[in-house]
């Protein structure tokens, strides 16, 4: 089976990474999708700022629920601490053990890959899939280029970049506007828990 992984954050779930999944999902033809939110994410500093685990899974539900064959999963927020691809991908593999495993991510995540826990060992247990965020797709390609441990283990998706982020939609919120990026359940769901604000 194709199983495409698309860790984040999620705080909150926005139309970048709705767009991003369907378009890789089709791409690869995945026949299995699991969003994974992460505990800790260990390349960013969410300084409190982020949203309870069950808050975040409960807007990927919502964001996620149309693409086909899709599951929010609670991995890494049961296995705590910091959230590593390489523990999470090794997991699903033991899980899944036939299933062809893709990764998913924008461009931002890809361009430091070098610097990720047990890089090197990453493109071996996912293939990855990534879309360009804020430039094109001629910087993907240059960076699997120049990195030898990525070079043919990565699909660039050279899909029109969607401006959306959700710094961007928590300090919509949180000055008091309602931000156009997040879908209507989703902004239904922030508003009821009162959440980012
Ligand atoms: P924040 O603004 O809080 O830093 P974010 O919008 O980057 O968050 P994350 O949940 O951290 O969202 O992102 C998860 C994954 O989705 C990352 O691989 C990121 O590159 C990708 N991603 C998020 N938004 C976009 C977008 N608009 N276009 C392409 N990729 C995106």
């Amino acid at each position: 089976m194709k199983t495409l992984v698309f860790g984040g954050t999620f705080n909150p779930p926005h139309i970048g990474h709705t767009v991003i999944c369907r378009a890789a999902a089709e791409h690869i033809g995945a026949e299995r999708v699991i969003i994974m939110p992460t505990y800790i994410p260990p390349h960013k500093s969410v300084e409190g700022s982020l949203a309870a685990g069950e808050h975040r899974i409960n807007m990927c539900r919502l964001a996620f629920e149309d693409i086909p064959g899709v599951c929010v999963s609670n991995a890494e927020l049961r296995r705590g601490g910091k959230s590593y691809t390489f523990d999470t991908l090794t997991d699903l593999h033991r899980l899944y053990p036939d299933d062809d495993i893709y990764f998913l991510c924008g461009a931002d995540m890809f361009l430091s890959l070098h610097t990720w826990y047990r890089a090197e060992s990453l493109p071996q247990l996912a293939t990855f899939c990534v879309v360009p965020r804020d430039g094109g797709a001629a910087e993907l390609r240059e960076y699997e280029r120049s990195h030898e441990f990525v070079r043919g283990r990565c699909i660039i998706i050279d899909i029109p970049p969607v401006d959306a982020s959700s710094t961007e939609v928590r300090e919509s919120i949180h000055s008091g506007k309602k931000s156009a990026s997040v879908s209507d359940a989703v902004s239904e769901y922030i508003a009821k828990n009162g959440l980012y604000r």
